[in-house]
């Protein structure tokens, strides 16, 4: 038997409800803050995110589903499945010059991503994320835009319980500053910090920070490194941003802490960065991740356009939701007659009504016992009412029954 590759996963049945409820959240939210959705490709040019997401991230260096197709003689390209969509929504906002339209411009995405990594709980290689990209805007009130949108996702979902972690990487001038600074510092500990980390040290340093690895967070631990870390290193102009920032999020009673070892796992965030993390998740605590990048859209070929936005992670909203119970049909037509039965579901599918009839000639008590599964009325077409015109109609609820003279009575009624 071929099965589902590792990682991936088929969602069908009682899943089903919730994950359009899930989407159907995302969309009313979005769009009512003025976002536009945006369908960008499943796959793209392996250099997109190469450079859009950065050599030194994990993403880049060990997750990507890369190949090439066209073969030698007609111009082999590498192609990746989209392992985050922030570099494909740059990559079309380039495109179709869409910096000529007046800022802001606002857009949202749902869709799957790709990533090779260990399948865990809430880790997949084929996983869905639900995200919003804002352009145009450098002052904090987008930062604080673009975070509220998150809160109010997440609580249409009926989330609680949820951390804002907020922290600020400052300009590319601070930011200097601060990786020499944890370069010398780190330089005596590089012999004992993984692999990644001497790679990191060469090609961003500041990713360091973000090690999951036990025993390079106990090196950070280290007074005089930690000293460093948590040293205040940020200009005044990246103060004054965060600071707006911070105060627009009081003002909108939106909690946060600030996590100084946050980076993020993206080479190119400035600024803000945050993650919306839930306690219930276990290890992959992290449902929402985001941050300011306004180097990227220049960085790709554009003109510079500043720009903050974030991405969720569905499977960890899917397991943190209360479950949505598949919605029943509003009728199941009832007969012997498979020609009528057929007409009249026609018939109320054609005015707005949700409704199934039998296709096996199954007998009357099986038809029902399947209404009474799958719909909320059963529409009875019996010998007697299809000689004398009328309609028995009956509430599978609570089994009471009753005669409906007219088609319009019969839709006016479910
Ligand atoms: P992590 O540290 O958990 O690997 P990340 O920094 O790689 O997260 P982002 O690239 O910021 O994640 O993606 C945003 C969100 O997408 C994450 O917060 C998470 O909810 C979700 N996500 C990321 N990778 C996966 C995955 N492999 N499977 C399921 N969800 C994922
Ligand atoms: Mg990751």
């Amino acid at each position: 038997m071929i099965k589902a590759q590792r990682g991936t996963k088929d969602i069908f049945g009682e899943e089903i409800a919730t994950w359009q409820w899930i989407f159907e959240n995302a969309k009313n939210v979005f769009q009512n803050a003025g976002f536009n959705e945006i369908k960008t490709p499943i796959f793209e040019a392996t250099e997109l995110f190469n450079r859009g997401v950065g050599d030194s991230t994990d993403i880049v260096n060990k997750e990507m589903y890369t190949f090439s197709v066209g073969g030698a003689e007609k111009n082999e390209t590498s192609i990746t499945l989209r392992p985050e969509n922030t570099a494909g929504v740059v990559r079309s906002f380039i495109e179709h010059n869409l910096n000529r339209q007046s800022p802001p411009q606002k857009f949202w995405y749902f869709g799957p991503m790709f990533r090779y990594e260990r399948p865990q709980a809430g880790r997949q290689r084929q996983f869905h994320q639900a995200g919003v990209e804002l352009f145009g805007i450098k002052e904090p009130s987008a930062d604080a835009e673009v975070i509220s949108v998150a809160i109010n996702f997440l609580e249409s979902l009926g989330l609680k319980n949820l951390t804002v972690e907020l922290n600020t990487l400052g300009c590319p001038k601070c930011k200097n500053d601060y990786r020499e600074s944890i370069k010398k510092i780190l330089a005596p500990h590089l012999k004992d910090l993984c692999n990644d980390c001497k790679m990191r040290y060469e090609k961003n340093p500041l990713r360091i920070l973000d090690c999951k690895n036990e025993n390079c967070q106990k090196i950070f631990e280290k007074d005089e490194i930690k000293k460093v870390i948590l040293k205040d290193y940020i200009c005044d102009e990246c103060k004054e941003h965060f600071s707006e920032l911070k105060n627009y999020l009081d003002e909108l009673n939106i909690k946060y802490t600030i996590n100084k070892m946050l980076v993020r796992g993206l080479d190119y965030y400035n600024r803000t960065v945050f993650e919306i993390k839930s306690e219930s998740l276990g290890s992959q605590s992290a449902v929402c991740g985001g941050g300011r990048y306004d180097g990227l859209v220049e960085m790709l070929g554009g003109v510079p356009t500043p720009a903050v936005g974030f991405a969720m992670g569905v499977e960890r909203l899917y397991t943190l939701t209360e479950k949505v119970k598949p919605k029943k049909i509003d009728f199941f037509v009832v007969s012997n007659d498979t020609t009528k039965a057929m007409k009249l579901t026609q018939k109320l599918r054609y005015n707005n009504k949700s409704a199934e009839f039998d296709l096996q000639k199954r007998k009357f008590a099986k038809q029902l016992e399947k209404a009474s599964k799958i719909a909320n009325f059963a529409v009875i077409l019996g010998e007697d009412e299809i000689n004398k015109n009328y309609y028995s109609l009956k509430n599978l609820a609570t089994g009471e029954q009753n005669i409906i003279k007219t088609f319009e009575e019969l839709i006016n009624l479910s």
